[in-house]
């Protein structure tokens, strides 16, 4: 069965792939890394487009045209999340957490664990590691006491919403509420969660996300959060857009706007468009997304169990809620070796390696996570254009594999 006909649709779903002699109905379950852009997605660029023009300062009607359609995007977003202060248009979480870790505070004790993306873990000059906790209840515990110990001053805890290798939910709002009574900030990684469940942001005073994650795969991403920081911190880009005046004698004077001072240059408009279009989207009909993919996951996971020597990869067991993202092992066999018979004889697209979370493959797999080992496991994440057809070809493909 398919539930596509309530969902937004998906472009590319009738892509064909070769495989061996013939041509198969790609079955991509690698949501996780890139999903495909919507239909409304292209409609909207494909609208944008004959009007496409430089943003700001133009006077011209294409102009005009454009820097509405930019400022309503950054409007769209920021009703997607609940209100936000500033919405910061970046190109990806990576470049948004990197903006953030360059807008803290001076001396600001950040708190992250190991068990992120390495895109929420490595931008922050010093940050106190928590090691991957064994239960949520260990998550807050960690946190609350590596915030008390920081030193007096601005701090910051930094954790995913979801993660992007076993899809687990983390405890956002527990470790909101702790971090505020710690008198710290939190900021969220929402780079894998945007696409699967509907995230109001009040209340979590930074959120990243990446375009490409959330059917909008046109290059732009999303910081959105609390004003104050980001006002007073240098530009993350210094040259025009972010300056109220530049003197003839060198000197300058940012913009105290959150948002422009941190997005010098011409802006990538058709990518704000195009993720503006996709929060619309998804935004129609959540229960509809959520009910397709828990459905799907509930099909993936009863299948997958039904695979001989195959481990789901879990920090906190089986039962512990996710989204439709999974990652696991298969015994006697690499991970790279189960892609690409998946690729090569089923039509599939799934991910291998250690999806730019090594400490937490070395933590799930048993391993250092250094550069010689192996410590790698098979993803399956699931989308807006799956179907029971393309669960069920991934279960049989790992069965034919493993005999
Ligand atoms: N955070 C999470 C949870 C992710 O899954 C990813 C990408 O896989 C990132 C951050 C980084 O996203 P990007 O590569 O778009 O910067």
């Amino acid at each position: 069965m398919s539930l596509l006909a309530t969902l937004p649709a998906v472009v590319g779903a009738d892509l064909t792939v070769p495989v061996g002699d013939g041509v198969l109905p790609y079955a991509n379950l690698d949501y996780a890394a890139s999903a495909p852009c919507l239909a409304a997605v292209q409609e909207a660029v494909t609208r944008a487009l004959p009007t496409y023009s430089s943003v700001h300062r133009g006077a011209g009607y294409a102009s005009q045209v454009t820097t509405r359609a930019y400022e309503e995007a950054r409007g769209t977003v920021r009703e997607f999340l609940g209100g936000p202060q500033a919405v910061v248009f970046v190109r990806n979480t990576t470049d948004a957490f990197n903006l953030l870790a360059r807008a803290v505070p001076n001396g600001t004790g950040v708190v992250v664990f190991d068990s992120e993306h390495h895109a929420t873990q490595l931008p922050w000059r010093h940050a106190v590691r928590l090691t991957p906790p064994a239960t949520p209840a260990a998550a807050v515990a960690a946190a609350r006491e590596a915030l008390e110990a920081c030193p007096v001053g601005p701090r910051l805890l930094v954790v995913t919403a979801a993660s992007n290798v076993t899809g687990e939910l983390w405890p956002v709002r527990e470790l909101a509420d702790l971090a505020h009574a710690c008198g710290a900030r939190i900021a969220v990684d929402a780079a894998q969660y945007v696409a699967h469940r509907p995230l109001d942001a009040t209340g979590l005073d930074y959120v990243a996300f990446s375009g490409h994650k959330l059917y909008a795969p046109f290059g732009t991403g999303v910081l959105a959060g609390r004003a104050d920081w980001l006002r007073a911190a240098a530009p993350y880009l210094r040259g025009g857009g972010a300056t109220r005046s530049v003197a003839l004698d060198g000197r300058v004077e940012w913009t105290a706007d959150a948002e422009q001072r941190h997005e010098a240059g011409t802006p990538n408009v058709l990518g704000a468009v195009a993720l503006a279009a996709a929060c619309r989207e998804l935004s129609a009909d959540w229960d509809a997304v959520v009910a397709a993919e828990t459905r799907l996951l509930e099909r993936l996971r009863s299948g997958l169990a039904q695979v001989p020597g195959l481990r789901e990869l879990s920090l906190w067991g089986p039962d512990h809620p996710r989204l439709g993202i999974l990652a696991f092992t298969v015994e006697g066999h690499s991970a790279r070796d189960v892609a690409q018979h998946l690729a090569d004889r089923h039509g599939i697209g799934v991910r291998d390696g250690k999806f730019c979370a090594h400490p937490l493959l070395a933590h799930l797999l048993g391993g250092s996570g250094g550069c010689d080992e192996d410590g790698t496991a098979v993803r399956a994440s699931l989308g807006l254009g799956t179907v029971d057809e393309h669960v069920d070809r991934l279960v049989a493909g790992l069965r034919e594999l493993v005999g």
